[in-house]
């Protein structure tokens, strides 16, 4: 691909492009992820076509505006498409390509053993063909899992789903860069993942003790929302992080174990709109890296909706698992 190159990534503009002129578009929104946001200029100067900024949020494909107003297309930059979230506007995804592979090291092939599974982030998919070349002429079997339909690639590794899971592999290597994608990878395989960061040609490891260590924090939120008499439910607005069924259930078994529920409608989430409300305790069916990655940055107790059920008695804690969105 010969496309629009900024810091480490690459932007096939062309097919964009050539999608732009299918649909006949002479009016664009543009949607970046906030690491983007900087280099606006670069985009706006591939387009002949008139373009309009999307302002709000853009934390993954997940998030997409409610409508995209006189425009006739929505490039949303960053993120692979979700196929099951639909809207009713044309959108032409922009992921970005890392282009960065360093070679690989022997000490890769040597922590390797039996059937390999591999598995990305969107910005490093297009590199599991490379991967999988090298490790076929080392004479490895490999393995790429599909998702299910919220995953658009094999080997897909998304924060809030991890379905392209090869439970039956002997060794699972994620290649990216990052810690929660390769832990939360971990926890559902209950397995150890390896790390191959093909930026810098490290090499790392999610193991049990951290699985372990992260646990215990999460513990820690449990042990307190269960003596909280008022929990909130954080509902998000946002198109693909929106589940109304799993807030009605938690709802539910919490009122019957004789909490106060107070459901909480929210745009954004973040500190302010939270910890404002001065709950002590509130559960997330929003994006999960939410309570799982961030939750140190706020003042209130973040739970998952399993972990609620684990506070309540509903669950046992060796069933914990990562928070899933399918
Ligand atoms: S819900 Fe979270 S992890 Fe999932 S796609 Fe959206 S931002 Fe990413």
């Amino acid at each position: 691909m010969n496309g629009l190159k900024i810091g480490s990534f690459e932007f096939d503009i062309e097919k964009a492009k050539s999608e732009l002129e299918k649909i006949g578009a002479e009016k664009i929104m543009i949607q970046l992820p906030d690491g983007l946001r900087p280099k606006l200029d670069r985009f706006l100067e591939q387009f002949d076509q008139e373009i309009v900024v999307w302002g709000g949020s853009c934390y993954g494909a997940c998030d997409l505006p409610e409508d995209i107003g006189e425009n006739d297309v929505l490039i949303h930059v960053g993120h692979a498409e979700i196929p099951n979230l639909k809207v009713d506007y044309p959108i032409i995804y922009l992921p970005g390509r890392s282009i960065r592979f360093q070679e690989i090291p022997q000490e890769l092939f040597k922590r390797l053993e039996g059937k390999i599974a591999l598995y990305a982030p969107v910005q490093h998919l297009h590199q599991l063909d490379k991967l999988t070349e090298i490790l076929s002429e080392e004479g490895y079997e490999v393995v790429i899992g599909e998702g299910d339909d919220r995953i658009e690639n094999p080997g897909q590794v998304l924060g809030c789903n991890y379905s392209v899971r090869v439970e039956d592999a002997d060794s699972h290597l994620y290649l990216g860069t990052g810690r929660f994608h390769p832990l939360g990878l971990s926890f559902s395989l209950m397995r150890d993942v390896l790390i191959y960061n093909p930026s810098t040609g490290q090499i790392d490891k999610v193991d049990e003790k951290e699985r372990d260590d992260f646990l215990r924090k999460r513990f820690a939120s449990i042990v307190q929302a269960e003596e909280c008499s008022k929990i909130g439910i954080m509902i998000s607005r946002k198109k693909g992080q929106r589940r109304m069924k799993t807030a009605e259930v938690i709802r539910q078994v919490g009122e019957k174990e004789g909490k106060e529920i107070i459901p909480i409608e929210l745009d954004e989430i973040n500190k302010n709109s939270i910890d404002d409300l001065n709950l002590g305790c509130a559960v997330n069916t929003a994006c999960p890296r939410i309570s799982l990655d961030d939750s140190g940055n706020y003042d209130t107790s973040l739970l998952t909706p399993d972990e609620l059920m684990i506070a309540l008695g509903r669950k046992d804690w060796e069933d914990w698992n990562m928070d899933e969105i399918d």
